[in-house]
């Protein structure tokens, strides 16, 4: 079978604002050294373009979440700078984590169980401080399982920190309850929101994974972070509709006078989600081009008028600014990265 053609969809990847981003929140991070969540194909934006960016800025350390995610980051860094958020849950992932290299990190007393009775060795080890999602519970910090286990970074995860609230406060301060009650050599706490959170937040390891890819959480971070995926795609057939003629299913847009539009490569199937239809706009060198109608899994039709001189196979920027596209759909700046289908190139 000979290669596909090039496709209509493309993600340009800003790899040099990546590794801005990363080198801003390592320095950011103060005394402790940033690492670089690099789960879900790096927040959907490809490990193969984004790991080995970060890696040459300097990250050392690289959180994924299923043991699935393990092998495509390990052809970029040494596997013991690879640490696997949802742990082991079976013999299987120990014996897995054993063979490659990487650095499970233990959520439970189940999880501290299978890994020493498997053999034990280097692991991280996160504490639950009141998010309640993955995470050891501080009063089983002294069984017998998790006393024995070799903790290299021990952690714990903010539920709050894009906002202001006691949480944050209330979780580090539990977090720093816990520091005495199991052997570590490192500490971690702070995600992207919380290394803007402040020195008391930062101990070794940050943890960023949204503001490396572009997102900012908090204020703080607004002039600082660069935006990194830039989704672009080509018009594929452009339209005269006369007065009167309508787009897309159900028919909701009616044109009131002649105009040319664009018939786009871009839809729901790519992460463009139905939310965008009434509000969403491409962009040719700066002019807006309205979305008309309807968003379909495939494509979309956009109003030309500001750009008559657009013809089929012309490229056009989607607006991914991730703040302001978040506003607009109402997508979480994590979704807004994270759907992005798999037919951009
Ligand atoms: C995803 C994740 C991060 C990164 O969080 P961001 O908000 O994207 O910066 C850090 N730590 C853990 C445990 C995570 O699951």
């Amino acid at each position: 079978m000979p290669d596909a053609p090039p496709p209509t969809l493309r993600l340009r990847i800003d790899t040099s604002a990546l590794a801005s981003n990363w080198r801003t929140l390592d320095g950011m991070s103060g005394t402790a050294k940033a690492g670089a969540a690099v789960k879900a194909n790096c927040y959907g934006l490809g490990v193969e373009a984004c790991v080995p960016a970060l890696r040459d800025a300097g990250a050392e350390l690289f959180f994924v979440a299923h043991w699935s995610e393990v092998a495509a980051v390990a052809r970029h860094v040494p596997p013991e700078q690879i640490a696997v958020l949802h742990g082991p849950i079976t013999g299987d992932h120990a014996a897995y984590a054993r063979s490659v290299g990487v650095l499970p990190v233990i959520n439970s007393v189940m999880q501290a169980r299978i890994w020493s009775d498997t053999g034990g060795g280097p692991c991280h080890l996160m504490i639950d401080t009141g998010i309640n999602r993955l995470g050891i519970n501080p009063h089983d910090l002294a069984e017998e399982a998790v006393q024995v286990l070799d903790v290299q970074i021990l952690m714990s995860h903010l539920a709050c920190a894009d906002e202001a609230s006691p949480m944050n406060e209330k979780q580090r301060a539990a977090f720093t309850s816990c520091h005495s009650a199991i052997k570590h050599s490192q500490l971690s706490l702070a995600n992207s929101a919380g290394v803007a959170l402040g020195s008391d937040y930062h101990f070794d390891v940050s943890r960023p994974g949204l503001s490396l890819y572009g997102g900012i959480p908090r204020a703080e971070l607004a002039e600082l972070i660069q935006q990194v995926a830039y989704p672009e795609t080509a018009i594929m057939q452009v339209r005269n509709l006369v007065a009167g003629d309508c787009v897309g299913y159900n028919a909701t847009f009616t044109a009131d006078c002649d105009m040319r539009v664009g018939v786009v490569s871009l839809g729901y199937a790519d992460g463009y989600l139905r939310s965008w239809a009434g509000n969403g706009f491409l962009t040719h060198a700066g002019r807006l081009l309205p979305l008309l109608g309807k968003v379909s899994m495939d494509m979309i039709v956009i109003d030309l008028t500001n750009a008559p001189e657009l013809l089929e196979g012309d490229w056009l920027e989607v607006p991914y600014s991730l703040p302001e596209a978040s506003q607009s759909s109402g997508l979480s700046q994590y979704e807004l990265l994270t759907i992005l289908g798999p037919r951009f190139h």
